[in-house]
């Protein structure tokens, strides 16, 4: 598996330490999702305060099914924000669309900072408020590609140098360094939104962009540094990294599970126009 498409690399990250290649014990996500279900079986009183979007999918899988309609997920209107990751301020970050998945040119996009009222406090488009789940949940931890992958990409580069017919066994001790590139061990996302929403503190869409695009920017050169590493951008023929290469952000459910995807303007313009 040198070469993956991107969402077999993403399922990767679902599933434990993304680069694992020994079966890997049971991530922390698992095993919150376990004790829930673990709690529906036996009947036991279900907290009355909302659950965390992990808990929560663990219940809507246990009631419906892995690939259930009513699963928790990514809020429609949470869908529509358009996200841009070249700068700190949330005033030019971000805009609504149709669909912020998709580049149509019919559209037309609405800001998503209003200004600032008599306080001077800004004021968001009504999409700030909603909640970004379809269900309301208390906090949201997603996975981040390419952070997440970052590992797996590094070996699917540098794995063919230091063991071409891929003979190491699962026992050896990892290679950490290799043409002189550390391996990015730990170097995965981690982080959590917290909802305050009213009533009951539920995820919104403005609590999600804020935490996220505040962590995002924070660790914009790692997430240059994991793409430069992705193979599949070569194979796609995807153009170089640089420090001032322009970001987009793209949320979305992957299995149930709250994932968010960081291309270059130019590779989402290139596969998200509409036709
Ligand atoms: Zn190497």
């Amino acid at each position: 598996m040198r070469f993956t498409i991107r969402l077999g690399i993403s399922l990767l990250s679902l599933f434990g330490s993304s680069a694992s290649i020994s079966s890997p014990p049971p991530s922390k996500r698992q095993q919150q999702q376990q004790v829930v279900i673990m709690a529906y079986n036996n009947n036991n009183p279900l907290p009355s305060t909302l659950l965390s979007y992990d808990a929560q999918l663990a219940l809507d899988v246990a009631q419906n099914g892995d690939f259930g309609h009513d699963n928790v997920q990514i809020s429609d209107d949470a869908l529509r924000i358009h996200w841009t990751l070249d700068a700190p301020s949330l005033e030019t970050a971000f805009t609504v669309v149709d669909h912020g998945n998709l580049l149509d040119p019919r559209d037309m996009p609405e800001p998503y900072f209003l200004g600032s009222d008599d306080q001077g406090k800004p004021k968001w488009h009504r999409y700030a408020a909603s909640p970004f789940t379809t269900k309301p949940v208390a906090s949201v931890r997603p996975a981040v590609d390419p952070l997440d992958n970052w590992e797996a990409f590094w070996e699917a580069t540098h794995r063919v140098h230091y063991d071409p017919d891929w003979e190491r066994s699962k026992e050896e001790p990892p290679v950490q360094i290799c043409c002189g590139v550390a391996r990015p061990t730990g170097k995965g996302s981690e982080v959590v939104v917290q909802g305050t929403g009213a009533p009951g503190g539920f995820v919104t869409v403005h609590d999600f962009l804020t935490t996220m695009h505040a962590y995002l920017m924070s660790r914009r050169e790692d997430i240059l540094e994991a793409m430069h590493m992705d193979l599949l951008r070569k194979r796609l023929g995807s153009e170089d990294i640089g420090s001032d290469t322009k970001l987009i952000v793209t949320p979305m459910t992957l299995m149930g599970v709250p994932s968010i995807t960081v291309s270059t303007e130019k590779e989402w313009t290139r596969f998200n126009r509409v036709r």
